[in-house]
């Protein structure tokens, strides 16, 4: 049952720490005081008095001083949240936006979900008496499609606004322009990077607040040549950190999931057999925890905990071993870090206009975020940062800054809501950095063939529902499609196995990875990858309660099957809000797996290639030479394939999660996209063309599929 929870400016006795309504635990007054003594703490006032007396107020101050967690506090306490008024405070990361509100919940000793909570996509833990909510930057995008003044807030933040996520670049013209519809609404921008000149010009020269920093200096070691292992040079220098270096915690800085828990793995082997090897009291105790965005919430917790007591009494206090992304850039700030390794490694959204996909490639770091690496060391006290790169590679390979997401990435979905929100003229949009009119035009161009746009521009009932999906409009496409083709409960399946990342472990070691192989072959789908990772979740859903071992035995991500099957339940609550029904065909019938099969065509028809030879595909009418990516597809390159995504490999672009499709499904999707005047002279155009003929004589492709060959079954 939530308490009740009276906002201090609420109460007759005023002030938040005179409260005596409530008895509060001596971890809140212990809180407290940790508050008062963040660097921010002192400027509390003069920050509430300018967020007073201006509509918009920019905020910079270095990573830990107290933004995030206590600007909102302060706006709360000082009466913004009267009369149910909500403040919302945006985070481009979701572990950062649970993370900060689970954190603020605490120190304001109310219940996280109830009076703060916390929103992020598939999960929405608010409830009506919410005053303080932190959400996902791409969250109040969609809030914001739907209620364009912000009606619920009496205060935006847009924190980590550095980091140029595109749906925080949106949010910066979409609170413009509501800043002029309400003029009681209030904006603040915050930064933890000291360029804000440009905040300040786009907002019309809006006050900038400085917090002032305390650094401890950070001595910076180079590597003297290049590293040919980055992982296991990273292995190699975090060992000898926690050997011969002095009491401190390090951070490790990786650039995803896959290789951060393998790194974990190596680096805890590595100590276990150090130990082994010399007298155990040598070496101080270690604890080695990850950290990256679909870490589940209470692993999250983790990091915040203090190091590992001594093993002994007066013996070397233990240290924490931290393995991250670059979230632990800015987002998420922890403290007692006094050695920084740094890969100089992160991924990346790049966008390859010429086949309309996006990838996520390893790319290196800018200088500014090495820089802002190495500041983690020295928060607390004089600290050293290992780069696993050399000077020359710093000074040569690095870009100055990180170039704005909105610049590398395809604007499907960002077209989409502007277009919801009315936007006309969106090469003219009052963007902070505007995006290549060739890939807005683009996008325009993809959402009208899909459907989701008229050839005026307006957005159609189909496009309306897709905005209310939070994933690409192809994916939505697919989803919604998927009720007249029969299969819509397994499309939503699809979607959210989908939308986390790979649910088939990769071991170490040849032997384990034979074992893998072999497990993961049970699931194939001899049409492709797509069916393959449905079979793997439904395998799973019959045993896992039965079972606990068997996505373990079996090589399976247990845990992002877990976040998979929450995404498909909240994939179907928004359908039947949608009312768009859950349907299936007949397992037994022979149209099951086609039916899916053309619902997928029907949403991702401008990703299909067809084969030229060897692994290699041409795409529809860029005609680009794409190599087949390793899939679960049985047959040995077949004609047709559809594929989810891209990735680039030593030069070559190479397409990964394929299905099998029968090429007469495209007209009967896409009529207009597929009208073969339009397509260029090519190979691309001759074999369609020859599919059309058939068509036309009624004969379908010569595809084997016995299924397909059975007719529509719409
Ligand atoms: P900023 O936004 O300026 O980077 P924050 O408000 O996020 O700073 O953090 C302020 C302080 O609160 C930091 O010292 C940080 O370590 C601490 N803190 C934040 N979240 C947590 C948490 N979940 N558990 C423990 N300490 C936290």
């Amino acid at each position: 049952k939530p308490r009740a929870y009276i906002p201090p400016h609420m109460k007759s006795n005023g002030g938040w720490k005179q409260s005596t309504s409530r008895h509060h635990s001596r971890k809140f007054y212990s809180l407290q005081e940790f508050r008062e003594k963040l660097p921010i703490a002192q400027f509390r006032n003069d920050i509430l008095k300018s967020i007073h007396s201006n509509q918009i107020v920019i905020l910079q101050g270095e990573t830990g001083c107290g933004k995030s967690t206590q600007i909102p506090q302060y706006l709360v306490e000082a009466g913004y949240t009267a009369n149910g008024m909500r403040i919302g405070c945006t985070q481009p990361r979701r572990v950062a936006a649970v993370s900060i509100a689970r954190r603020v919940a605490e120190e304001m000793d109310v219940t996280l979900g109830y009076e703060v909570g916390y929103q992020i996509r598939f999960d929405d833990k608010t409830s009506a008496g919410t005053f303080l909510t932190y959400l996902t930057d791409g969250r109040l995008v969609t809030e914001a499609v739907h209620d364009p003044k912000m009606s619920r807030y009496s205060v935006v933040i847009l924190d980590e606004a550095h980091e140029r996520t595109v749906s925080t670049d949106i949010l910066f013209s979409l609170m413009k322009r509501a800043l002029t519809r309400r003029k009681d609404l209030k904006l603040i921008v915050m930064s933890a990077t000291l360029d804000t000149h440009k905040f300040q010009k786009y907002f019309n020269d809006a006050p900038l607040f400085q917090v002032p920093g305390k650094m401890y200096p950070v001595q910076i070691l180079y590597t003297p040549q290049s590293v040919c292992n980055c992982l296991s040079a990273c292995i190699d220098t975090v060992v000898q950190i926690h050997t011969l270096e002095k009491v401190g915690d390090i951070l490790l800085f990786l650039s995803g999931e896959e290789e951060i828990t393998k790194v974990c793995a190596a680096i805890e082997k590595k100590l276990q057999k150090y130990s082994e090897d010399i007298d155990e009291e040598e070496i101080s105790e270690a604890i080695v925890l990850p950290l990256y965005s679909l870490l589940p919430p209470s692993q999250q917790e983790e990091i915040f905990k203090p190091a590992p007591k001594p093993r002994y009494p007066g013996g070397k206090p233990g240290r924490k071993i931290i393995v991250a992304t670059n979230i632990a850039e800015t987002s998420l700030t922890i403290n007692g870090i006094v050695y920084v390794v740094d890969s100089g490694l992160s991924k990346q959204i790049g966008y390859h206009p010429r086949i309309r996909t996006e990838s996520l490639t390893q790319t290196n770091i800018s200088k500014a975020s090495a820089n802002q690496r190495a500041g983690r060391a020295g928060r607390t006290q004089p600290g050293k940062c290992y780069r696993m790169y050399t000077e020359e590679t710093y000074e040569k390979k690095f870009p100055a800054t990180t170039t704005p997401e909105i610049l590398r990435s395809n604007l499907r979905s960002l077209v989409l809501q502007l277009t919801m929100l009315g936007v006309e003229d969106l090469i003219h949009f009052d963007f902070i950095d505007h995006p290549a009119p060739e890939t807005i035009t683009r996008a325009l161009e993809e959402l009208n063939y899909i459907g989701a746009i008229d050839n005026d521009g307006k957005i159609t009932d189909l496009g309306s529902q897709m905005v209310n999906f939070p994933m690409d409009p192809y994916l939505s496409k697919f989803v919604i499609e998927a009720v007249k083709y029969n299969c819509s409960r397994e499309a939503v399946s699809i979607a959210a196995l989908l939308s986390v990342p790979s649910i088939f472990l990769k071991p170490l070691g040849h032997e384990k990875q034979l074992q893998a192989a072999l497990a993961h072959s049970q699931f194939h789908h001899p049409f492709g990858d797509h069916l393959t990772l449905l079979n793997v979740y439904h395998a799973w859903l019959s045993k896992y309660k039965t079972e606990p071992d068997w996505s373990h035995r079996n090589f399976l991500n247990e845990r992002n099957l877990r976040t998979a099957d929450n995404i498909r339940i909240q994939l179907s609550r928004l359908m039947s809000r949608l009312k768009l029904p859950l349907t299936s065909t007949d397992f037994e019938s022979p149209h099951y797996y086609s039916n899916i099969r053309k619902a997928l065509t029907a949403g991702f028809f401008m990703q299909v290639a067809v084969h030229q030879r060897k692994n290699e595909y041409i795409t529809m009418k860029d005609n680009l030479v794409v190599s087949q990516g390793i899939s679960t597809i049985e047959k040995d390159c077949p004609e047709w394939i559809l594929f989810d995504r891209v990735l680039r490999l030593d030069g070559r672009i190479v397409t990964t999660t394929l299905t099998q499709i029968s090429p007469s499904w495209l007209f009967d999707v896409a009529p207009s996209y597929f009208d073969l005047r339009t397509f260029p002279d090519g190979r691309v155009r001759d074999a369609l063309e020859t599919v059309l003929k058939r068509k036309e004589l009624g004969r379908e492709d010569g595809e084997s599929d016995e299924e397909s060959e059975s007719g529509e079954s719409m």
